[in-house]
C-alpha cells in the first residue's frame, strides 16, 4: 500500500486561520488547483491546494464550502497575489486564469516547473538543436515530418506533463497518483470536484499534488536546473508563461488550438514591447517570430495561424492556413 500524504482540510474559520497562520511562515509555497475543468469557459473551482516547500505541511482549501460557511478569503488571495512569496506550480496556466476569473486577482511570484524543466534543456543540461527536434519528433510529430521542414518547427518545444515527468526521474514511486480517482475522472470527467462532501479520497488525490510537485521542486534544485544564478530569471518567465492566457479570458473548450503540449519559449522570452500579431488559430497575440513570413512586392507577408497553430493543424489533419497576409494589415 502506498504511504498516505497528510494533509488538513480547511472548510471552517479555525482549520482556515491555523492554515493561514503557518502558509504566512514560508516565502516559497507549492501551488495546485482543482476544480471542474478550470481555466476553462463553464469551468469551476473547487480547491486551492497549497504546501510548504518540503510540503511538511499540506492545506486543502475547499473554497465552495468557506463561501457557504461566509468565511472571508482575503487572507488566502492575499498570499496568492504577493510576489514575495514564491508560489510553486506545475504548468500554473490554468490555476492563474481560474483563480483571476474567481477573484478578479492575479496569482503573482510563480515558479513555474513545467517551464523550468524546457529552459533546462538548454540552460543547464546543454542540450541544441538535434535534442529539441528529436523530442518533437519522438513525443509528437514522427521525425520524416518534422525534418520534411525545420523551419516551420523552429523554437517549438514540447512540454512535460507532471506524471511523464516524475516517472523520468523515478520519483514519487508509491506515493503514486490514486489510480481509482484517475479512472474517475477518465469516466465521468472533472464534475466529481463539484459534489460536497468530498470524498476523503478525492481530498488526499489533491494533497498529493502538492506533494508530488515538492518533490519535483527538491529534485529540480540538486540537479541545478533550479539555482541561485537562473532563479530569479525563471520566475520571470514563469510568471509570463502563467499569464500566457490572461487577455482572452476562460478558454473555448472547442478550440482545439487552446492549449496543447507544444510552446515557442521566444514567445515567452521576447522584448514585451515587441510587436504582436494575432493568430487566427489561437486568437493570441504573438511576434512576428512565431509565423510563417515571407517577401511579396517588397513587403513582409505571414500566415494567419502562428506556427504552432499550423503544427498542430497538421498534425489533426484540419484544414490548412488560409491566404498570406501582409504584416501591417494585422
Ligand atoms: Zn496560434
Amino acid at each position: 500500500m502506498p504511504r498516505p500524504v497528510d494533509f488538513t482540510y480547511c472548510a471552517d474559520q479555525a482549520t482556515f486561520d491555523h492554515a493561514i497562520s503557518t502558509l504566512s511562515l514560508s516565502r516559497t509555497l507549492i501551488l495546485d488547483c482543482e476544480g471542474l475543468d478550470i481555466g476553462m469557459q463553464e469551468g469551476a473551482l473547487s480547491l486551492i491546494c497549497l504546501g510548504t516547500v518540503t510540503a511538511d505541511a499540506i492545506f486543502v482549501f475547499d473554497v465552495l464550502v468557506l463561501r457557504d460557511n461566509g468565511i472571508n478569503v482575503n487572507p488566502l488571495l492575499r498570499l496568492l497575489l504577493t510576489e514575495d512569496i514564491t508560489k510553486v506550480t506545475w504548468d500554473g496556466r490554468m490555476d492563474f486564469l481560474e483563480i483571476q476569473e474567481t477573484y478578479a486577482v492575479e496569482l503573482n511570484g510563480v515558479l513555474d516547473l513545467q517551464l523550468a524543466e524546457v529552459m533546462s534543456r538548454m540552460w543547464v543540461r546543454g542540450e541544441g538543436e538535434r535534442q529539441r527536434t528529436n523530442r518533437l519528433a519522438s513525443r509528437y510529430f514522427g521525425f520524416h515530418v518534422v525534418k520534411n521542414d525545420p523551419d516551420l518547427y523552429d523554437g517549438i518545444h514540447i512540454v512535460l506533463g507532471m506524471a511523464n515527468c516524475l516517472k523520468e526521474h523515478h520519483l514519487g514511486d508509491g506515493i503514486e497518483k490514486d489510480p481509482e480517482v484517475i479512472a474517475m475522472h477518465r469516466a465521468n470527467g472533472t464534475a466529481l470536484w463539484l459534489e460536497r462532501p468530498l470524498s476523503e479520497r478525492l481530498l488526499r488525490y489533491a494533497a498529493t499534488d502538492i506533494y508530488l510537485i515538492s518533490l519535483l521542486h527538491e529534485d529540480f534544485k540538486r540537479k541545478s536546473w533550479i539555482n541561485a544564478a537562473n532563479r530569479s530569471e525563471l520566475q520571470w518567465y514563469s510568471q509570463r508563461y502563467v499569464t500566457m492566457f490572461q487577455d482572452g479570458g476562460r478558454l473555448d473548450p472547442e478550440n482545439v488550438f487552446m492549449k496543447g503540449p507544444l510552446i515557442m519559449l521566444s514567445e515567452i522570452t521576447a522584448d514585451t514591447n515587441a510587436a504582436r500579431y494575432e493568430c487566427s488559430g489561437c486568437g493570441r497575440r504573438k511576434p512576428i517570430y512565431c509565423f510563417e513570413t515571407r517577401w511579396a512586392n517588397m513587403w513582409p507577408q505571414r500566415l494567419p495561424r502562428c506556427r504552432v497553430c499550423t503544427v498542430v493543424a497538421l498534425k489533426r489533419q484540419l484544414p490548412p492556413n488560409e491566404d498570406w497576409m501582409y504584416v501591417f494589415d494585422a
